[in-house]
């Protein structure tokens, strides 16, 4: 059973989609002014996790995430640089899109830009002043949270001591200061600032919180499953898409809201000052491979700190390397003939041990560890020289299971080896005689996506790649 720690609940929670098999997730994406760092990939990372996990447990996934591709830094940065704001994010989003994939991330079924759905915001600011939970200062726009009582549910922070009206409010998107209370749903421009839109409120541009409520609304409907983000943004970013969301919908949002928490390192806060500043590209260019960099990234549960040291990423290249060498030496060993039904029940209780340790709010590190155990069973095996042909599909296939949410193995998967290939027909066979269609057909399926066809003949079964 899928549990998940919810931080609007401050409970381990047992996952039920809204809507049958579907589930509606939405991760807040980069702001594409720069390139994204590891901190950033922390949480992309944790967000691939979780979407691969929910489609290994057999769910539909409609999964939104956002580009922010306006804000003042943005248009500050082109306006030094005499671009638009557009030719300064482009090179930006192709960068991020790069490392996404090197990163082993797939790609999530809608990634918006936040310039795209102005009007969804526009839409969703005019209805919060009709219902007067936004007011207009000085030519901009803001929330009012004395009109939402339920402020501060998610971060749990208590306002009722300054909720005073307009007082207090900071008139920037980037951070809303402490005690800062009422934050901008829109910001006015100046008359000769390129940057901006036309609203029935006047002419400006979106703060950053009402870009991901409008485009998280907009594809996964005004109440969705979950909400993810990186802790930094639970308060104030994630609090208040709750109190416009909500405040104009008066439903709830999101039920589920999960927060990757911070990466250090060398046991630091990450900074440029400190010197302990890294984007993905600066790793690369020190010679590190991404698939080491993701196993790092998600060696550590999402919901703890984690220690990014360079000694820990060596550590990871070797796993790396060790696991795919294991993955070739088996598919190329010379094995005995027959099964070990004591190999067999180790492969499968690793697939269960895989399976708890995720279901427990994604407990990648014990995940981790039940593929390590499968591989040193194995590896034992092996050595006794009690490994068989028959048990070789069995554990390439767990692993095949296994990295369909990790994603480690890489390009060593990409074909089937032939002996691969006959001893999943041979128990094809096997399951056939015992009348166990069931998995004979999983075994034709398995080996349909891998592109080989299985023609039944008078002289038994012959394959082919297509
Ligand atoms: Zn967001």
């Amino acid at each position: 059973m899928l549990k998940f720690h919810n931080t609007l609940s401050g409970q381990l929670e047992e996952f039920k989609p809204l809507d049958g098999n579907n589930v509606r997730l939405y991760i807040c994406g980069p702001t594409v002014w720069s390139f994204a760092h590891i901190g950033n990939f922390r949480t992309f990372t944790f967000g691939d996790v979780l979407r691969r996990y929910l489609k290994f447990k057999g769910y539909n996934l409609t999964h939104v995430f956002n580009l922010t591709d306006v804000d003042d830094r943005i248009i500050n940065e082109a306006k030094n640089a005499g671009k638009t704001i557009d030719e300064f994010t482009q090179p930006f989003i192709e960068a991020f899109w790069e490392d996404f994939d090197a990163l082993g991330l797939e790609r999530p079924e809608v990634t918006p830009r936040a310039t795209h759905h102005i009007a969804e915001m526009i839409q969703i600011i005019e209805t919060l002043l009709e219902n007067g939970r936004a007011y207009e200062s000085d030519g901009s726009i803001y929330f009012r949270i004395s009109a939402f009582p339920d402020y501060g549910k998610l971060s749990k922070i208590n306002f009722a001591g300054n909720v005073s009206g307009a007082s207090g409010r900071v008139d920037t998107d980037k951070y809303d200061k402490e005690n800062a209370n009422d934050f901008a749903l829109w910001k006015l421009v100046d008359a000769d600032e390129p940057t901006g839109w036309g609203a029935s409120f006047g002419r400006g541009r979106p703060g950053w919180h009402i870009e991901c409520s409008a485009m998280a609304m907009k594809y996964l409907g005004e109440t969705f499953d979950i909400h993810a983000g990186g802790v930094d943004l639970k308060f104030p970013h994630h609090e208040n898409e709750i109190a416009q969301s909500e405040g104009a919908t008066e439903k709830q949002f999101a039920k589920v809201w999960l927060h990757s928490e911070h990466l250090k390192v060398e046991g630091e806060t990450m900074s440029k000052s400190l010197g302990n500043y890294y984007t993905f590209r600066d790793l690369i260019a020190k010679g590190y491979t991404a698939t080491a960099i993701r196993y790092l990234l998600m060696s550590v549960p999402y919901h703890k700190q984690l220690n990014f040291t360079f000694e820990t990423l060596d550590g990871a290249e070797q796993t790396i390397a060790r696991l795919r060498d294991f993955r070739k030496r088996l598919q190329e060993a010379n094995l005995p003939d027959g099964i070990n039904p004591n190999l067999q029940t180790k492969v499968s209780s690793s697939l269960d041990d895989f399976e708890v340790a995720m279901d427990d709010n994604l407990n990648t590190s014990i995940a981790l560890a039940a593929l390590h155990n499968l591989v040193r069973e194995t590896n034992t095996a092996m050595a006794h020289a009690v490994a068989c042909i028959e048990d070789r599909s069995v554990i390439l296939h767990a692993i095949d299971k296994f990295d369909q949410v990790l994603n480690i193995f890489g390009e060593a998967k990409t074909e089937m080896l032939d002996a691969e290939i006959e001893s999943l027909i041979e128990e094809r066979q096997e399951a056939r005689r015992n009348r166990n269609f069931p998995r004979s057909d999983e075994i034709r399926d398995t080996l349909a996506e891998k592109g080989i066809v299985l023609e039944d003949t008078k002289d038994g079964v012959r394959w082919k790649r297509k």
